[in-house]
């Protein structure tokens, strides 16, 4: 059974404001310097500040909280003596959680004792400088790690990119749809998706050329990806001329509303399908879902499956339309 959920308003605000898609920023690099003693701080930020934008902390607290801020810090020199937490402990922290063990972190410390470095090299410390440093060589090293740290960025940028389209690829979303549907699970929220298809690109590619096909799939893709107006909603592509659309803390009246807005985005591109039977122009065909945290439903797949179900009736009903099917409906 198929349902249509009246579409009401959705608060762009109500969900938090994170950036969930795999950017590479533009501007400088941030280095996050965690000393206890400010005088410490500030010779290291003399030495890097014209490089860098420079973040400070002098305890365990601060530092954590630094490190899982947007814009993240791109390496975090770190203090091993400190009053509170030492710097082991706080290194241990940080490659223990998801969100920050990719940031490198270089020790910087009075302790010079072999096992002192191999214990911070065995923590997941990228590198090792000791007090009293040499300005050159500590440039030189925090250079390394940066550029490094870039390059994993880019090549991670890559990877979760479709090269056409330049929206997240089926991989970045699976992980997101993974991700999301532990945090729904354990802060109990409302996980919404939409699966979108074009209507008729086979027939648009064989009488338009491939070329013409691709250009098509990147001006969609493009006015796809302007619609959401949360943060931490995702569309990306999914394959061919099939987009999926992840909507956390998100309704079905809010999903409908999102995917109706996302047919009208294409109806006003207006881009000319003379081969097609559903009208002159591009048009979707869209499938949604829900996934309430009440319901007894055990995996992401279901969900998929409800959408993607719900697409295909979208498509069996004449295409050009949002069909919504609730996720218990089979
Ligand atoms: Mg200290």
């Amino acid at each position: 059974m198929t349902v249509q959920p009246s579409c009401s308003s959705r608060s762009p605000h109500a969900s938090p404001t994170r950036n969930t898609r795999p950017e590479v920023r533009e501007q400088r690099a941030t280095i996050l310097i965690v000393d206890d003693q400010p005088a410490n701080i500030h010779a290291l930020a003399k030495l890097l500040k014209d490089d860098y934008r420079i973040i400070t902390a002098t305890n365990a607290t601060k530092t954590l909280e630094l490190a899982q801020r947007d814009p993240r810090p791109d390496l975090i020199l770190l203090d091993i003596l400190m009053p509170d937490q030492d710097g082991y402990a706080i290194c241990r922290e940080l490659k223990a959680d998801e969100a920050t063990h990719a940031i490198p972190v270089i020790f910087v410390t009075a302790l010079d004792q072999a096992q002192d470095e191999a214990k911070g090299l065995q923590l997941g410390a990228a590198d090792y400088i000791s007090k009293p440093f040499n300005p050159a060589i500590v440039r030189a090293r925090v250079n390394n790690q940066v550029s490094l740290k870039l390059k994993t960025d880019l090549l991670e940028k890559i990877a979760l990119q479709d090269g056409l389209t330049e929206i997240p690829n089926r991989r970045y979303f699976d992980r997101k749809l993974t991700q999301e549907w532990n945090r729904q699970s354990r802060h109990q929220y409302p996980l919404s998706l939409l699966m979108i298809d074009i209507d008729h690109f086979k027939l648009y590619n064989d009488h338009y050329g491939h070329g013409a096909g691709d250009e098509c799939l990147r001006r969609v893709a493009q006015a796809l990806a302007k619609v959401p107006a949360r943060a931490a909603d995702l569309v990306a592509r999914y394959g061919g001329e099939e987009f999926v659309v992840l909507l956390p803390e998100t309704d079905a009246n809010g999903a409908c509303e999102v995917g109706e807005q996302m047919r009208a985005a294409i109806h006003a591109l207006a881009l000319p399908h003379a081969y097609s039977p559903v009208a002159d122009h591009i048009t979707l065909s869209i499938g949604a879902s829900m996934h309430q945290p009440q319901q007894p439903v055990t995996s992401a797949e279901a969900l998929k499956q409800a959408a993607d179900r719900a697409l295909y009736q979208a498509k069996e009903q004449g295409r050009d339309r949002l069909v919504w099917r609730d996720i218990d409906a089979g």
